[in-house]
């Protein structure tokens, strides 16, 4: 049979995915919210559907729309994308029940792993390491500060169903605790629909990094490095990187192993990422697993030469992944900066509006991942990010260096971006030694504001 693909997403990640489609010769169908007529994945793929109102659970959330679109088109395969219905189990079981191919794992997989606290219970029991804390949720209060006592403070309290480093805080003292923790519920439910929480260590200034693994349906699953994504903003990663420059190789065997094992455990089948914290002795920590394409995919792509969407598909079309662990080489050194449309003076305040000009960068080892055009509207519903700039040389010197170009050659009028904020990022010190830790960008701002103080 023919196969068509419906890209239930919108953004950049559309454009990516219809482009991968495109290669492949699997025709596409985009879906778009009202607010999103002129966007760019509208005009790129061959038939486009509009599911609703700009508002998210009134479009791109909306499962029943989504669905009566991937039906009235004659779709026989979905790709969720990252967000928006990516890890619903319940969208992956309507999916699969219309005879449609998910391109992603099984809702069974993503119920179990997707869920952060039931997560960590499976890993525990595979033998891979997880941040001390509660045996999965916690019921009440109570409950929770007896083991945030046994495990001593401070802790973080996260919400099961939370993403996105949202439905996480961080609790220095009991008071604490007791102040913020049915607040803490309460938001998850109102957020996530789920109200549960779990109470874990909070590991002081560790790194982030995550592994990369694809899984086929015929039981084979192999790991494709990792990605440093120790520059976040509030526990949203804001730069990444590849490879991590303090994983050596025998930590890079260990830790991507252990990734393997997480996903067998789960019968893990398409492309997933897991999280792991490392401290500063390099001892790692998974936290969770995303079961989904990710924003910094292209980081491993990079240095791994694999089309990571591609082999999703093919995975999904119940192909065997195109090459062996063996076969997966690491070479040179990828960066790749979010760049976003807000207004870092103001707070980093989302910036819509119409970009009336614009420049691109561009050369030797620059791809820019984006959905932007001259003239576009960038509306206010959805996420900010605006485009991926990422670099690929064969050191991570000369990666930097490149980088530093490219985003002096990036030019958006009529909205503030966050351009500037990388270009002064990677001129730290810490971000050129390489000594970074997921607290390192609260305090370069502080520094920051210090100094106009
Ligand atoms: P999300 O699903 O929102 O990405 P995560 O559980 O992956 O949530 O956490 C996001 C970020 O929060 C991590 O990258 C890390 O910076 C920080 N974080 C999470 N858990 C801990 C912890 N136990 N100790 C210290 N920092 C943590």
């Amino acid at each position: 049979m023919a196969e068509k693909l419906l890209v239930a997403n919108r953004g950049e990640i559309a454009v990516r995915v219809i482009r991968a489609c495109k290669e492949l010769s699997i025709p596409t169908v985009a879906v778009y919210s009202t607010a999103d007529e002129h966007s760019m994945h509208v005009k790129l793929a061959d038939e486009a559907i509009c599911i609703g109102e700009p508002r998210s659970n009134k479009s791109y959330l909306n499962i029943n729309n989504v669905l009566s679109a991937a039906v009235a088109s004659g779709a026989t395969m979905i790709h969720p994308g990252y967000g928006f219905l990516s890890e619903n189990e319940q969208f992956a079981e309507i999916v699969a029940s219309c005879g449609i191919k998910f391109v992603g794992p099984s809702a069974d997989a993503i119920s179990k792993i997707g869920d952060k606290a039931s997560a960590k219970v499976i890993a525990r029991k595979a033998g891979v390491p997880v941040v001390e804390g509660s045996e999965g949720i916690v019921d009440g209060l109570e409950e929770g500060l007896k083991i945030a006592k046994k495990i001593g403070f401070p802790v973080m309290i996260k919400a099961t169903s939370g993403g996105g480093g949202r439905g996480i805080s961080i609790i220095r003292s009991e008071k604490e605790f007791r102040d913020v923790f049915n607040r803490t519920s309460m938001e998850a439910e109102a957020s996530f629909g789920d109200k549960n929480l779990y109470v874990e260590k909070y590991i002081e200034n560790p790194r982030h990094i995550e592994v990369q693994v694809l899984c086929d349906s015929h039981g084979s699953c192999i790991y494709l490095g990792e990605r440093d994504c120790s520059l976040q903003r509030r526990n949203q990663k804001i730069i990444e990187e590849g490879p991590s420059p303090v994983v050596n190789k025998a930590l890079r065997k260990k830790m991507g192993e252990a990734a393997v094992k997480l996903a067998k455990a789960v019968n893990y089948v398409n492309a997933g990422t897991i999280e792991f914290l490392v401290d500063k002795n390099l001892n790692f920590y998974f936290i969770e697993m995303n079961t989904r394409i990710q924003v910094e995919h292209p980081v491993t792509e990079m240095i791994t030469g694999v089309d990571l969407v591609k082999e999703q598909l093919r995975i999904a079309l119940g192909k065997p992944l195109s090459l062996t662990q063996k076969q997966v080489v690491l070479e040179g050194h990828a960066i790749e900066c979010r760049i976003n449309a807000e207004d870092v003076q103001e707070n980093f305040r989302p910036s819509p509006g119409k970009i009336t000009q614009l420049i691109l960068p561009g050369g030797n080892g620059i791809r820019l991942d984006t959905h932007i055009y001259p003239g576009y509207e960038v509306p206010p519903f959805y996420d900010s990010m605006l485009a991926k700039l990422i670099v690929y040389a064969p050191t991570r010197k000369e990666a930097i260096r490149k980088m530093l170009v490219a985003l002096e050659q990036f030019m958006v009028d009529g909205i503030t971006t966050n351009i500037e904020f990388h270009y002064s990022l990677l001129h730290t010190q810490e971000f050129i030694s390489g000594e970074v830790d997921t607290g390192f960008i609260g305090r370069f701002l502080e520094r920051l504001k210090e100094m106009h103080e």
